[in-house]
């Protein structure tokens, strides 16, 4: 025999809960207008915690019939909810409908007492929309890192007018700017600098732009765009004193190419021959 909820054990649950299923990750309603004007439909159940008969799933021999229909006993739940936790005792335990009918009803309890919550969803939706823009966040950061290597190839290949509108645009797209890391940010900074060199004599502007970066993420690459503002500004052999002392790779290519430019030929080759050997 089945110790099923009166009728009014049911009502009781369903009202608790304003109808809503307890199930923190559903809340879906379950009444509501038929096309009959005279007619409800409900949708939901009260789901017995543990169960009305033996076999039935979380059943408790202990109790009696009385404390098995008794209101201590059920939760209010849509009818898809009610189905998925009698599927499986292990995940949905006497523990969790507890916690889920005790929330739902402090939640629907908030809502009565509490005007400045309009919507019972408020948490739910605040969540997906934090989810949703992380998500966001996270393709257009990937996308612009991408972008930016086949800028960066674009200007190597002599595309100098296209890449320049490419970062502009993009420094320009404030909500796609601000979610970029720091890192991505600098990178594009230095590579607008290296593109606006050869046609800007604003040094300020350039200058600015250098500081900018170095503050969104320090990097070897801004001694490079130091001495490339000088070799610009002041000409090379202010540029090649930077570097002295400097043993990386791209100082020691970028001193190379100085010399080059200042028709030491020797102590080019030298640097080049001395990288070569290690
Ligand atoms: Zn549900």
């Amino acid at each position: 025999m089945r110790d099923d909820f009166p009728q009014p054990v049911k009502d009781l649950l369903a009202k608790r809960v304003a109808y809503h299923c307890s199930n923190p990750n559903c809340p879906r309603h379950t009444i509501g207008p038929s096309s009959d004007p005279n007619k409800s439909i409900m949708t939901g159940e009260a789901a017995h915690i543990t169960a009305a008969s033996p076999g039935g799933k979380r059943y408790n021999p202990t109790l009696t019939s009385d404390e098995r229909s008794a209101i201590d006993n059920g939760i209010w739940l849509c009818s898809y909810c009610a189905g998925l936790v009698d599927k499986d005792e292990n995940i949905y335990t006497v523990e969790l409908l507890r916690k889920w009918k005790s929330e739902a009803e402090q939640n629907q309890y908030q809502l009565l007492a509490n005007p400045s919550i309009t919507t019972q969803y408020s948490s739910i939706i605040d969540t997906s929309m934090t989810l949703t823009l992380e998500q966001l966040s996270a393709s257009v950061k990937s996308n612009t890192a991408t972008e930016f290597n086949k800028m960066s190839e674009n200007w190597r290949e002599g595309n100098r007018v296209e890449t320049i509108k490419w970062v502009e645009d993009l420094r320009n797209d404030i909500a796609k700017w601000s979610v970029l890391t720091p890192e991505l940010k600098a990178k594009i900074l230095r590579l607008e600098i290296k593109l606006k060199l050869e046609e800007n004599d604003d040094f300020a502007e350039l200058k600015e732009l250098a500081k900018q970066a170095y503050e969104f993420n320090p990097s070897e690459d801004d001694l490079i765009i130091k001495v490339l503002l000088i070799l610009y500004e002041s000409g090379t052999e202010d540029a090649i004193k930077l570097l002295e002392g400097q043993t990386d790779a791209s100082s020691m290519n970028l001193k190379a190419a100085l010399l080059l430019e200042m028709g030491m030929v020797d102590e080019c080759m030298e640097i080049l021959n001395s990288e070569n050997q290690e």
